[in-house]
């Protein structure tokens, strides 16, 4: 069985793992009150969905 003659190094590791990365979901801005929240979910700084208010807003 083949066996590596080096160990792999730091920075050729890194390099082979550089398309390994965290994925950023999907955002887009609210349209009631323009504060970006992830699409399909409910606005979490207005509670609006769909053009309603559908959940308490958070007061802050
Ligand atoms: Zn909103």
């Amino acid at each position: 069985m083949a066996v590596p003659k080096r160990k792999t190094s730091k920075t050729k590791k890194n390099m082979r793992r550089g398309h390994i990365k965290l994925s950023v979901p999907g955002m887009s801005a609210c349209p009631n009150c323009g504060e970006m929240r992830k699409s399909h979910y409910v606005c979490p700084s207005c509670g609006f969905y769909d053009g309603k208010e559908v959940a308490a807003a958070k007061k802050d």
